[in-house]
């Protein structure tokens, strides 16, 4: 088959992602994205190398909680490419945030790999809005794992109060009993 041929509609985006837990900087896109199109998947990327933080289903139900009042925006996950998971669902547009010009060079290396393998399918890039830019997973990962007692205080500055629980949940799971 001919997958140029395919029609997807450009209403439907996918914004794609790891999620590793979401943050407010995702919440963000989605948000934006949501205003944008008809329907918006969060499509959450299985990466059999990575040893992520939360289980797919974990990050399924994290952001189900938190897109909850945006009625065109569902979840799911999706293991290999991309545009092969966008092409299952029609969906003509990959939506991505960009905070940095390192994310600027990554994304447009992951762009002309995602135009060669699905030249139907058009990426479009939020710029990160004024006071997210700074945030990533990874940083999230960092303070809850080296914050205090997991207060509240630090962490609600980068992720929504259902991250905060999910986190509570997991590290705490995680911690040594102490002696
Ligand atoms: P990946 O593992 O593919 O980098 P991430 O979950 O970290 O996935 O990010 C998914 C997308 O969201 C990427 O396009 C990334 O640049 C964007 N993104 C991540 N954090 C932010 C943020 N704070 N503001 C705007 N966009 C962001």
């Amino acid at each position: 088959m001919d997958s140029t041929n395919t029609r997807l509609s450009t209403r439907h985006a996918v914004y794609t992602g790891s999620f590793d837990p979401l943050s407010l900087g995702h919440f963000d896109i989605i948000r934006r994205g949501a205003r944008m199109f008809d329907q918006l998947t969060v499509g959450i990327g299985i990466n059999p190398g990575k040893s992520p933080l939360f289980t797919p289903q974990e990050r399924v139900e994290m952001i189900e909680s938190v897109v909850k009042p945006f009625p065109n925006v569902n979840v799911a996950c999706f293991e290999g490419l991309a545009v092969t998971f966008l092409r299952s669902l029609g969906a003509g547009v990959m939506l991505r945030g960009l905070r940095t010009l390192t994310d600027i060079e990554a994304e447009f290396t992951m762009t002309l790999a995602n135009r060669a393998l699905g030249p139907e399918i058009e990426t479009v890039f939020l710029m990160a809005s004024e006071g997210c830019s700074h945030i990533s997973s990874s940083l999230v990962k960092q303070v809850a794992l080296l914050g205090e007692g997991l207060a509240t205080e630090p962490l609600e500055k980068f992720v929504p109060p259902e991250v905060i629980t999910a986190l509570r949940a997991k590290l705490l799971l995680r911690r040594p009993v102490a002696q």
